[in-house]
């Protein structure tokens, strides 16, 4: 059976495309045409996205620019990020809410739990912009929480690889991909799925992770619905 509720990951970075800032077109229109096809099954979907392709905050500290200033800028460019796919989903005729971390009533709403529930059951999309809306932490740990707060059954993190292997594949030709891990597995093999934050998160709700390759138009609906075992599942 497939997922019912899920929320999806995307980095910041991965909107780049081949681009090396900013948001590539192309990339943003296969995601959302790949969140369409999943939409039309009714699955009830969420979506965290970084802001790499934009800001970091520990970029800032470089600049001569204090850190949690730059974590702020961070976040706010996670909003720009959400407000593309948006305004791409919308395009493509779904309903979508942005909420977000950080109050900034003119752009989208602030995170209120309840409503987000009640926005998935609506089978609107929302998008949580501005990360948890505090310094020092990542928007993979905000994946992990909302993922905890809304009761989503699974995080997706869509990546431009296409698991956890043993090495690095770009590097390494014998490394292998893992179809499966526990979480336990991923810590002694001191594999790097997301930060320490989001997956101690992820271990300790039992929320299960899956990595996957975002780029390949069509993975997301083989992983959702068919449950297809794509990319690595860490449970
Ligand atoms: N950020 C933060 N708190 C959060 C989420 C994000 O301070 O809850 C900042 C942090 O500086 C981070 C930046 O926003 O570097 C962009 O997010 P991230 O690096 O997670 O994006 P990604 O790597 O997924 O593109």
């Amino acid at each position: 059976m497939a997922y019912k509720r899920i929320l999806l990951k995307l980095s910041g970075e991965a909107l780049m495309g081949n681009q090396n800032y900013g948001i590539d077109p192309q990339r943003i229109e296969q995601y959302a045409l790949d969140i369409k096809k999943i939409h039309e099954h009714d699955i009830e979907i969420a979506i965290v996205i970084g802001g790499g392709n934009i800001y970091r905050g520990v970029q800032a500290e470089s600049s001569g620019i204090d850190r949690v200033q730059g974590d702020y800028m961070g976040m706010l460019a996670t909003v720009i990020n959400a407000m593309a796919i948006q305004s791409t989903l919308e395009k493509h005729g779904m309903y979508t809410r942005l909420m977000s971390g950080i109050k900034m009533e003119a752009v989208c709403e602030p995170f209120i739990r309840r409503r987000a529930v009640r926005h998935l059951e609506k089978g609107r999309i929302v998008i949580f912009g501005a990360g948890i809306g505090n310094p020092y932490f990542t928007t993979d740990s905000t994946a992990s929480l909302r993922a905890i707060e809304i009761e989503a059954d699974v995080v997706l993190k869509g990546t431009r690889v296409d698991g956890v292997y043993t090495a690095d594949p770009e590097k390494d030709k014998t490394a292998k991909k893992f179809e499966k891990l526990s979480f336990n597995e991923v810590i002694s093999g001191g594999y790097h799925i997301m930060d320490m934050t989001a997956f101690t998160l992820c271990k300790e709700n039992n929320v299960p992770i899956i990595v996957f390759d975002m780029n390949e138009p069509g993975n997301l609906e083989k992983i959702v619905v068919d449950k297809a075992p794509l990319g690595t599942l860490i449970s």
